[in-house]
């Protein structure tokens, strides 16, 4: 017999007391205000299992901006409304091992298809595939997907839209780049003005924990009983976050998470836990489960937030594998 909710609830609030000490071991992204001066020493987490069990431990109602995290959902409502194959026909599925904004490999071959939809040269192509003839309207598509994952149609945080447009030379170069060779479906400033929009989406641990939940059912929402995202979606997307979702330490998130996850660079990070056989556990019929600490590691993943993750999926078998 498993242990209750109540009991899971103390148990995640007392993992993350211990797991605090961890932020020290990174430091907040620096390059706009709104990361550099978030609360370096901030643990929040929040997990949603099958039967709509909710816990939280630590600082769980802090707002934070989705960043590399909405890579994830400007894919899927691309591949929902132009198809998979077309998707994947403009970006592979396959990690780089390179630093995420890298532009290097979009000479190789042309025209270029970007490694994979987490990297930036993948994100910004993908933005441009959105469905709608303006910036406006594809990115209200993307906001389309998000409201109906999480029942509510979040914001973007204006100020810190407007901080990465003036730091942006990294993600210009990449879509121009990408515009002379052909990929882009609209303009570089739109396809810039979509992309770092999407950075700004504002959202709680909780909803990222929702998110992860349906992923980790395939799809399926397990309290509304309704299938959001086709089975065939859900699975490329989880597989896709399990080897390029944790920037270069996807690899080592894999062997000792286990779990398909997101992060950004804002110290969020988002994972499906889908159903495992180890029945003895909680959350074995899956879970999404959503965390946030700003103080980053050098791959860009929140310090505290992987330890976090693998503790608890040492202690309740949250591996896929
Ligand atoms: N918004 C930043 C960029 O695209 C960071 C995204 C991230 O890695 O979380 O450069």
């Amino acid at each position: 017999e498993f242990e209750t909710c109540g009991e899971c609830a103390n148990r995640l609030q007392y993992w993350v007391e211990q797991h605090k000490k961890y932020t020290v071991k990174g430091r907040c992204a620096e390059y706009i205000p709104a990361l550099r001066y978030a609360d370096p020493d901030t643990l929040g987490v929040c997990i949603i299992g099958y039967d709509g069990e909710v816990i939280k431990g630590g600082e769980a109602d802090i707002v934070f901006t989705m960043q590399s995290i909405s890579k994830v959902i400007s894919f899927m409502t691309v591949c929902m409304a132009r198809g998979i194959s077309y998707a994947l026909e403009r970006v592979d599925v396959e990690p780089t091992g390179d630093p995420y904004n890298s532009i290097m490999r979009l000479e190789l071959k042309k025209p270029a298809r970007p490694f994979n939809p987490m990297i930036n040269a993948g994100a910004i192509t993908v933005a441009s595939l959105l469905p709608g003839s303006t910036k406006e309207g594809k990115f209200a598509a993307l906001l389309d997907t998000l409201e109906m994952l999480l029942g509510r149609r979040p914001i973007v945080d204006e100020n810190v839209f407007v901080s990465e447009k003036e730091t942006a030379h990294y993600n210009f170069a990449l879509a121009h780049f990408l515009r002379a060779g052909g990929n882009l479906e609209c303009e570089v400033e739109d396809a810039i003005d979509i992309y770092l929009r999407q950075c700004a989406i504002e959202v709680t641990v909780e909803d990222l924990a929702k998110i992860g939940l349906v992923l980790a059912c395939d799809g399926f929402h397990p309290l509304t009983y309704k299938r959001l995202l086709p089975v065939e979606l859900a699975r490329l997307t989880k597989a896709v976050m399990l080897t390029c979702g944790m920037y270069n330490a996807s690899g080592k998130f894999a062997a000792f998470v286990g779990a398909p996850s997101k992060s950004g660079v804002s110290g969020g990070i988002m994972t499906a836990v889908p159903p495992r056989r180890h029945k003895a556990t909680p959350f074995h019929n899956g879970c999404g489960i959503g965390v946030y600490s700003p103080a980053i590691d050098e791959a860009g993943n929140s310090a505290a937030g992987v330890k976090l993750l693998q503790h608890i999926s040492e202690e309740w078998e949250l591996s896929v594998f």
